[in-house]
């Protein structure tokens, strides 16, 4: 499929992709690793942001928390985890 047809799947087709994402990952969030819970507020992330050529179909697709995925916004996810390391260590050392 190319790019300019994905980009135009339907409502009801995305609901598909969420759903399965949703069910397909078992609901955690894959940039926190804790849990979505049921009736929790999601957001589907691609994992290879759509600014840098990534597709909208279930294997770019992850489900994040609301605030995981803005706070990733269009990193890639090797940029993330750096920010987030980086958060980790900063928080330690404010201890
Ligand atoms: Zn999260």
């Amino acid at each position: 499929m190319s790019q300019k047809k994905l980009d135009k799947i339907s409502k009801k087709q995305f609901r598909e992709i969420v759903e399965y994402a949703v069910h397909y990952h078992f609901c955690y969030c894959y940039l926190c690793g804790e849990p979505i819970l049921p009736g929790q507020h999601y957001n589907l992330d691609h994992v290879i942001p759509r600014s840098k050529g990534g597709p909208t179909e279930p294997s770019n697709l992850r489900p994040t928390h609301c605030n995981c995925n803005q706070a990733k916004a269009d990193m890639m996810l090797h940029d993330f985890r750096r920010v987030q390391q980086y958060v980790l260590e900063e928080k330690s050392r404010s201890k």
